[in-house]
């Protein structure tokens, strides 16, 4: 049978008696006492009669003892009375599972500071690295992106510390950032600065030549300069480069890429800012999207295709309020209907003005340099570009011939 054993904090007799009958078992492990019955003897409530018993007795079973340290199961209520000891084998008592936990707890904590430690070396290593680079021979693709950053960058050009990428104004979104950085990592042209933290580091890293970081969360440094120039000197190395190149195949490819990476991110972000403003969900850019983004800026400039992304977030956006529509069936119907409305506004001609932003400022800087420093167009040249244009204009003799009037600007 189950012993239950009372040690008493009172020798009030009337409080022992009480104790006593509360926890009395029959001989066949059943109460002799219902909690009823004690209700009414004592006239109290449920909850102060439990009270009362507690204060009276400490109630232990002691043929069920914690495998740890042997002391008696404590017996709170009825409910968790065992009368089935044999399934209290392993048994533990809440001081020995607490100070378990807090064991497994300290181990943790000792295993993430070492594991830590190690981190911080293998950066410690990535912060040291002074490779240097040779800008004269940068490639063209690396050299806009280098130049962007000098032009937004004070430091970048005084120390070379350039910090985080996406603060810069490059392109539009962090993903387009995270891309460059890892594209000018991989290349040797961007170090970890000295500021970077250890968590910019995965923990997969396992040294200086095998790790992987969260390129946003670096603080970047320009690669020292093998002719030991200071930055100010690498900037007008880059500048010659990109000078001397200008018309080359290699120059013709960065360009088309630039402008289709920076105008892409562009417009996908612009499709973002605008669901948004309706309360719509975020989406995800399989094929479909992608297809239509091309469609869309093979044909208009990237002002003009954020007016026609514009009309069609207005009106998937009416279409999500619909019955017969969801807002996923309505952000569904998008790739669709930016397909046909480039279709609708070439066939009929609309006359778009298209959607700038503060050009020096707000404009992602990639453009700035594009149609500024490479196409000398400035501004009336992006609002222009398509990406059929953009072709016709890097085939041209485009220094002598890519000109433009402002004011005399019509769809294509
Ligand atoms: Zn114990």
């Amino acid at each position: 049978m189950t012993d239950v054993f009372l040690e008493y904090h009172t020798d009030d007799p009337e409080l022992v008696k009480l104790a006593e009958d509360f926890w009395q078992l029959t001989p066949e492990n059943f109460w002799q006492y219902s909690v009823k019955e004690l209700l009414s003897r004592t006239g109290k409530r449920r909850q102060e009669l439990m009270g009362t018993v507690h204060a009276a007795a400490l109630a232990v079973c002691r043929n069920i003892r914690c495998v740890e340290c042997n002391s008696p199961f404590i017996v709170r209520t009825r409910t968790d009375l065992p009368t089935k000891p044999w399934l209290y084998s392993t048994y533990r008592c809440l001081t020995c599972i607490q100070a378990e936990l807090a064991e497994e707890r300290r181990r943790e904590a000792e295993k993430e500071a070492i594991e830590n430690q190690r981190l911080m070396a293998v950066l410690e290593v990535l912060k040291s690295n002074q490779d240097p680079y040779d800008y004269r021979l940068i490639p063209y693709y690396d050299a806009i992106v280098a130049c962007s950053v000098m032009i937004q960058s004070e430091s970048a050009c005084e120390s070379g510390d350039i910090g985080r990428l996406n603060q810069l104004g490059l392109c539009a979104s962090d993903g387009l950032a995270r891309r460059l950085a890892a594209q000018l990592h991989s290349r040797r042209i961007f170090r970890f600065g000295e500021s970077t933290g250890v968590e910019a580091l995965s923990s997969n890293s396992k040294d200086a030549s095998d790790y992987q970081y969260w390129a946003l969360m670096v603080d970047w440094r320009f690669a020292p300069s093998v002719d030991q120039s200071s930055f100010g000197n690498v900037l007008r190395q880059l500048n010659a480069v990109i000078e001397n190149s200008k018309g080359t195949d290699e120059f013709v490819q960065a360009v088309r890429q630039i402008w289709w990476e920076t105008s892409r991110d562009a417009i996908e972000q612009h499709l973002r800012l605008q669901l948004r403003q309706y309360g719509m969900p975020e989406f995800s850019v399989g094929e479909k999207f992608k297809e239509s983004f091309d469609y869309l800026l093979e044909r208009f400039s990237v002002p003009k295709a954020r007016y026609i992304i514009y009309r069609v977030a207005k009106n998937a956006a009416a279409l999500s309020t619909r019955v017969d529509f969801n807002r996923p069936r309505a952000i569904n119907t998008i790739p669709g209907a930016i397909i046909r409305d480039c279709d609708r506004a070439i066939a009929d001609n609309w006359n778009i003005n298209g959607y700038t932003y503060k050009w020096d400022t707000e404009e992602p800087q990639l453009f700035t340099f594009i149609f500024d420093r490479l196409l000398r167009t400035g501004i009336a040249g992006f609002r222009l570009t398509s990406g059929v244009l953009l072709e016709q204009v890097l085939k041209q003799q485009w220094e002598e011939r890519y000109m433009f009037a402002p004011g005399s600007e019509t769809v294509q």
